[in-house]
């Protein structure tokens, strides 16, 4: 196994904001703690499907300017910037208080973000990939929530989004993760959906007619 040395300096720089935003648990309050419990179940049930599916063999991928630059807009503010606020205390300035129940609601979102995205990869396997990518003898799948569902690991990523500003309440490490995600939503998805049908044709087309994209059909 070869892990380079960006990638390692990424993890131990990480790990060091990790272990000094719970060090400042007091400063940043419970919404917090609960984003960063959520942070780490995020990685633990990534992190066996990223180590894994690196060694797929890639056919087709979209790795143009503009799929580069809202993925960067998510790693900074679904995980860069609020790391940073927590451990640091950095962008203090910027921080808003909303009343209790907001913490609340962004902890119960939690439960449908971390069951949809455990499924979305547990059901994808090999053929999960952060870009858009089409690997050797890709398989479309359309079993589990994919049965019921398109964009399952996307709808996921809506509740963690919606979430983040209720758990950590700040203008600049809060809130900018829901722009970021609407440009990679309406942006990204139409642009993976006509990979998919150049890729699997009248399947793909009868698979699009059985689902919805976020929210199953509602008949049939
Ligand atoms: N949009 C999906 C998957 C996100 S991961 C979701 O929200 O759950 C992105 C990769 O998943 C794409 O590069 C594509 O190759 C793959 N993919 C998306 N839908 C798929 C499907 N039904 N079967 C197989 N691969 C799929």
């Amino acid at each position: 196994m070869t892990t380079s040395l960006p990638a390692i300096a990424t993890m131990v720089l990480a790990l060091v904001l990790l272990a000094l935003a719970l060090g400042r648990w007091r400063e940043n309050g419970a919404g917090a703690l609960v984003w960063l419990a959520a942070f780490l179940a995020t990685v633990a049930i990534r992190t066996p499907y990223s180590l894994r599916n690196r060694h797929n063999r890639i056919v087709e991928a979209s790795k143009g300017p503009t799929d580069m630059l809202l993925l960067a807009g998510m790693f900074a503010t679904m995980m860069v910037l609020p790391l940073l606020q927590l451990a640091t205390g950095l962008f203090d300035a910027a921080n808003y208080r909303l009343p209790a129940w907001a913490a609340w609601i962004g902890a119960l979102l939690q439960i449908p973000y971390l069951w949809l995205f455990w499924r979305s990869h547990a059901d994808l396997g090999r053929n999960w990939s952060p870009g858009l990518e089409v690997r050797e003898s890709h398989e479309l799948v359309t079993r589990g929530i994919y049965a019921r569902i398109r964009h399952p690991m996307y709808a996921a990523i809506w509740f963690s989004a919606l979430a983040q500003p209720l758990l950590v309440q700040n203008w600049i490490a809060g809130l900018p993760v829901i722009p970021a995600f609407a440009a990679m939503w309406f942006i990204r998805v139409p642009n993976e959906e006509a990979m998919m049908r150049r890729t699997f044709g009248a399947a793909y087309d009868a698979y699009c007619a059985t689902t919805g994209r976020l929210f199953p059909p509602l008949r049939g």
